[in-house]
């Protein structure tokens, strides 16, 4: 298969290099120039197989350079029971009998980016070595948060690679902080800057096209890649578990094979959703993709009207991962939308840079919605959700997973469309467990208490067992300690570097 940038001004590439770049040099992203169509039989077949085969079917079209042995190599190395707690991977919670939530985060740390992040490094490195390349690849991330631990946790001492974590200062939770600065690995580097998520996000991509900066990483042996969304090689690990939590469905006997689905996903950087989108376009049967936000509503607004416009308030959440307000992989959604029409890609872009907003044609409305339904839920909401759910499941979870689940309930209500629904559950409870615990807890069992103590609080209330690689967080040694404003990243990277 081969790839494609958005803007139209870069040749295709194979899916070898794909990986290795991460963005296009011309400002775009890299989608496949066209996507293949599972037939139902082979959906069907996936729920007599494990995870690791189910991402064989899955990737195998799309990282077509790979042969099949190095691709099994890459996702048995991810997806594995040292890595994960529990064999089936991403296993489906069945709520209730319309609501299907798929637990996506049972991997070292405990939000779903593990699904891509711990993949991507083995695709890289095989990538590296098939075409010779002899460049130390340096990873650049922006993470609200989730992304940047799961970065440099798949990354940590891989041969021939850099990795390097811009996070918003004060403006991750205390476990997500203590995870970074605390990661071990002889090749990593997480750096907190002096600005919130958008601007850690701008910094980078500025960054990764920076034709100076590249030309002396060229000559000093270095090469840039990314391990945020707008790497396809993160995309495509994510199409898998949609397909994976269908088929358990089959299995399990709650859908008949054929049967569609909606799906719900609480959405920040379109990353995640846009995964289900192209599951869907492989021949997955959906009948709507449900796209929750938090009270950074962008792309709330963004389906129900067609204009996307970032001019406003940044607000900071109990759902941190969705504190964005340029989600990056709508472009690649508008790009598939349009028939791959690059030119108006560009002026989009070019309006959302220049101006902070655009609005997209008539045409291309209509099918956002006919695909996408959309609404956002208060921090109100949020705790209301997870108490709610709590009390009426005993099925506990986390800030994010609660947005989705809020506007789900938002969906059913408005519509009365009892599709059976997966909702994506995108962390563990434990992980945002200072907002699950306002939820569910008592004031009093809650106050003076920091989130680590909460941790323990929030397990012996709920008989929930802490997911061990946050129960031993509190001891570990701090390593990191770097800081810097917004206006020096570019700076901080060159340090790192030597340069
Ligand atoms: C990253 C993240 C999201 C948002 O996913 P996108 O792919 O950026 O839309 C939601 N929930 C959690 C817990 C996350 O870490």
């Amino acid at each position: 298969m081969y790839y494609e940038s958005t803007r139209g001004n870069y040749k295709t590439i194979k899916s070898v290099d794909v990986i290795k770049m991460g963005i296009a040099p011309d400002g775009g992203l890299f989608v496949p120039e066209k996507i293949i169509e599972l037939n139902s039989g082979v959906i069907e077949k996936m729920s007599d197989m494990s995870y690791c085969q189910r991402a064989s079917v899955i990737l195998e079209p799309f990282l077509s350079d790979y042969t099949q042995e190095e691709l099994k190599e890459c996702i048995i190395n991810a997806y594995n029971l040292e890595k994960f707690d529990t064999e089936e991977i991403t296993p489906v919670h069945k709520l209730d009998e319309t609501v299907y939530m798929l637990e996506l985060w049972h991997g070292p740390t405990c939000a779903f980016k593990d699904m891509a992040l711990q993949i991507l490094p083995q695709l890289l490195v095989k990538a590296m070595q098939k075409t010779n390349e002899k460049k130390e690849i340096v990873i650049l991330v922006a993470t609200s948060g989730d992304t940047g631990k799961a970065a440099l946790e798949g990354f940590r001492d891989v041969e021939g690679t850099r990795v390097i974590v811009f996070y918003p200062y004060k403006g991750v939770s205390q476990i997500q902080e203590m995870q970074m600065v605390t990661q071990e690995g002889n090749n990593v580097f997480p750096i907190a800057v002096k600005g919130n998520f958008d601007d850690a996000q701008s910094g980078v991509k500025m960054i990764l096209t920076d034709k100076e900066l590249n030309k002396t990483m060229n000559e000093k042996g270095f090469s840039f890649s990314s391990a945020n969304s707008i790497n396809w090689g993160r995309l495509v690990p994510q199409v898998v578990y949609y397909f994976s939590a269908y088929a358990d469905m089959i299995k399990n006997k709650w859908i008949e094979p054929g049967e569609e689905v909606n799906i719900t996903v609480p959405t920040g950087n379109f990353g995640n959703i846009l995964a289900a989108f192209y599951a869907m376009k492989m021949g997955l049967p959906v009948k709507k993709l449900i796209c929750a936000s938090n009270e950074n509503n962008v792309l709330t607004e963004f389906i129900n009207t067609g204009i996307y416009n970032r001019n406003r308030p940044f607000k900071k959440t109990m759902s941190p991962s969705m504190d964005i307000l340029i989600s990056s992989n709508l472009e690649r959604l508008l790009y598939e939308l349009t028939e791959h029409n690059s030119q108006l890609i560009n002026q989009w872009m070019g309006k959302l840079s220049g101006y902070g907003n655009y609005e997209i044609d008539n045409g291309t409305k209509s099918k956002v919605k006919e695909i996408f339904w959309a609404d956002f839920c208060s921090e109100e909401d949020t705790l209301a959700t997870i108490s709610d759910t709590y009390k009426k499941y005993g099925y506990l979870i986390d800030t994010h997973t609660a947005v989705g689940l809020n506007v789900y309930r938002k969906y059913r209500e408005a519509t009365k469309d009892d599709t059976k629904t997966i909702v994506a559950s995108t962390a563990s409870p434990f992980k945002f467990n200072k907002s699950v615990s306002m939820a569910v807890l008592n004031a009093g069992d809650i106050e003076g208490k920091n989130e680590f103590e909460l941790l323990d609080e929030l397990s012996r209330k709920t008989s929930v067992p802490i997911p061990k690689s946050l129960r031993d967080l509190r001891n570990k040694e701090i390593r990191h300690k770097r800081i810097c404003e917004k206006t020096e990243m570019k700076l901080q990277v060159k340090m790192v570097l030597g340069l």
